[in-house]
């Protein structure tokens, strides 16, 4: 993994909720997340429909587009990334000073501000585009190691490539003329969520 383009690496949570209300910033979320998010949440469908939006690329703008490294799922309702809402700006799970689900906060949520990028057969590590200049905690606290880098990227790419593999599974479906509606496929990956964990 490729770390040179990080630069300094201190970094230490402020709990300045400016990530969790950045206009340039959608929390995407993973089938495990999904999951994580409908067990914190005592397991009521109806609310996480609530947090959750499905988002459709054409409808943001490049910088957004580069954050959706997720499969967009095809659903009868056009082809959509399940990514948590925002009420006015903010995050739905935001309470100030600071996230109210923090121990069950989505896998971007856990790797930010760091991005990792693959070129060809490279993993860049590099912060999130303009979070220097948004994030405070940026220079802050203790050096990352490279331990904890290489890990957490390890860990954040198998969970995009195991999501992604899902949808692909379900994307089979639509293809041969059956697509889910968005909240059929919601249901769908959490129960995915729940066969990992069997
Ligand atoms: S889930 Fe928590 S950490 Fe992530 S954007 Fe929302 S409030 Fe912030």
């Amino acid at each position: 993994m490729d770390l040179k383009s990080l630069g300094e690496r201190r970094f230490e949570c402020q709990q300045s909720g400016h990530c969790c209300s950045d206009p340039n910033i959608i929390v995407t979320l993973t089938y495990r997340d999904l999951f994580r998010l409908f067990n914190v949440l005592n397991k009521d469908f109806r609310i996480l429909l609530q947090k959750v939006s499905f988002y459709k690329l054409e409808e943001y703008n490049q910088v957004l587009e580069e954050q959706m490294v997720l499969e967009p799922i095809q659903t009868s309702e056009g082809n959509v990334i399940p990514g948590l809402r925002k009420i006015k700006e903010f995050c739905a799970f935001f309470a100030r000073p600071n996230c109210r689900i923090y121990p069950d906060r989505p896998m971007s949520c856990r790797s930010y501000p760091l991005a990792y990028i693959q070129r060809g057969e490279r993993i860049v590590c590099t912060w999130v585009k303009n979070s220097r200049k948004t994030c405070p905690g940026i220079g802050k606290g203790a050096v990352l190691s490279q331990t904890f880098i290489k890990n957490l990227g390890k860990k954040y790419f198998h969970e995009i490539e195991t999501h992604n593999y899902v949808v692909g599974e379900l994307n089979k479906e639509a293809i041969n003329g059956r697509p889910l509606t968005a909240r059929g496929a919601l249901w769908v990956l959490i129960t995915y969520g729940e066969k990992d964990r069997k």
